[in-house]
């Protein structure tokens, strides 16, 4: 075979991004730096989700981008999915998360709901109407999300929830949550439920707003649960369902954080490598000396990794793959690790001025942190990887 052919070969099942993607990834990362850069150093400071460039994203289309367009969404691939996230986290992380808390919060019903339920609840939320959160995570059930005490009791065509929710991001701004809620008192897979709770709910309370280290403009809050009460028909799928529901969620969303880590990694290395070639010491460019070459080189060769995993456990993820939970954790764990370890290395090659406020890279250390620990902390990812590798999987 000539060099040609196999280089024509290889492009048959190359590594590059398709026509669309590539468009994709241009608009986006106009839009990121013009409409969200700007912004980013006002939004960390006031701690509040900036309305506005959110308007602006669901009139760019940028909110439904990920979602089936007889939904009113984009229809996006799982690859494209992950550049918009991608992109908007390479400037912004806590603005990315518009639209990663929306996908996460509407994925059981995606992945559950019946098509009336589709029909009503996921165009409010592609139009840019709603904000859509996911409540899972509970003040004695984090990791092991099982310890849920939150319960849901059927009186009739209603149920009755009394529990209380803790960190779920955009709990104060959204106007559906799906809600995971014991159904029965034993414990086992089979006691938990899923259901979709509107905001008008009688009984339905905002408790506290965290404050935090990181992605200060995706505001984290308590949901207080008292005698709520909600229509029998929101929910999700058959009582017992709450655990593989939560579960194939968590499948999909991971890769998504994943992304995440890529983007605000990619954002950090992109401005350690201009700092790099501008700032002069021993009067040279500091990028001159070998010590930062080093660095910069570990960075971006940690970023390209994170990004081919990425996108391989999405694609594995929507193609219902064996192996589609081992990749979604590989992805999210590897993505998350690499965005600590770059956005910490950006700093270093920024020297003094990177641990000021005068760049980004602070912010975007302490935004990268989170990609650790939500959706299932690393350490609890490295768990399912090693389960699945004992299971023989490859
Ligand atoms: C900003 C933010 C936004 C969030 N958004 C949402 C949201 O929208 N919806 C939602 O439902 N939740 C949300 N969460 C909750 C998040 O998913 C949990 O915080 C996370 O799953 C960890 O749970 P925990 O905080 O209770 O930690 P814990 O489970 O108490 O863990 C504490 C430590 O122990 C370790 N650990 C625990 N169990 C094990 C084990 N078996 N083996 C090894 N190590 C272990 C953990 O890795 C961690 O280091 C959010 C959290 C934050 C901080």
């Amino acid at each position: 075979m000539t060099n040609q052919a196999v280089l024509k070969e290889l492009e048959g099942s190359t590594f590059q991004l398709t026509e669309e993607q590539r468009d994709i990834k241009q608009v986006v990362r106009e839009f990121a730096e013009t409409v969200i850069a700007p912004r980013s150093a006002e939004v960390d400071e006031t701690a509040k989700f900036p309305w506005d460039v959110y308007k602006e994203m669901a009139e760019s289309g940028l909110i439904s981008l990920p979602y089936p367009e007889q939904y009113g969404g984009g229809g996006a691939d799982p690859v494209m999915e992950c550049i918009l996230v991608e992109e908007l986290s390479r400037v912004d992380l806590s603005v990315a998360l518009a639209c990663g808390v929306n996908t996460l919060g509407s994925q059981p019903i995606m992945l559950g709901g019946t098509e009336e339920q589709k029909r009503k609840y996921i165009p409010q939320i592609t139009s840019g109407e709603k904000l859509c959160a996911f409540g899972l995570t509970e003040a004695g059930a984090g990791s092991d999300f099982m310890g849920i005490k939150t319960r849901a009791v059927k009186k009739g065509d209603k149920y009755i929830i009394n529990g209380t929710k803790l960190f779920i991001s955009h709990a104060n701004l959204s106007e559906i949550v799906t809600v995971f809620a014991k159904t029965s008192p034993e414990p086992g897979l089979k006691s938990l439920s899923c259901f979709i709770v509107d905001k008008s709910s009688p009984g339905f309370k905002v408790g506290k707003t965290e404050h935090k280290l990181g992605i200060r403009g995706s505001e984290t809050a308590e949901l207080i649960f008292e005698d709520m009460e909600i229509p029998a028909e929101n929910l999700i799928g058959n009582e017992g369902a709450g655990w593989k529901l939560a579960m194939s969620t968590l499948d999909h969303s991971r890769p998504g954080v994943g992304a995440q880590g890529v983007g605000v990694a990619q954002g950090a290395l992109d401005f350690a490598f201009k700092y790099a070639q501008e700032r002069e010491q021993f009067g040279q460019p500091i990028g001159n000396f070998e010590a930062v070459q080093n660095m910069l080189v570990k960075m971006a060769m940690d970023v390209e990794a994170a990004r081919l995993l990425v996108y391989k456990a999405a694609v594995s993820v929507c193609n219902d793959n064996r192996e589609k939970a081992m990749y979604a954790s590989l992805s999210k764990c590897y993505g998350g690790d690499v965005a600590m370890r770059v956005t910490t290395d950006a700093v270093q090659v920024l020297g003094g001025y990177g641990f000021t406020k005068e760049f980004p890279v602070e912010r975007m250390m302490r935004d990268a942190k989170i990609t650790q620990i939500y959706e299932g902390t690393n350490q609890v990812q490295r768990m399912v990887i090693s389960r699945h590798l004992l299971k023989g999987y490859k």
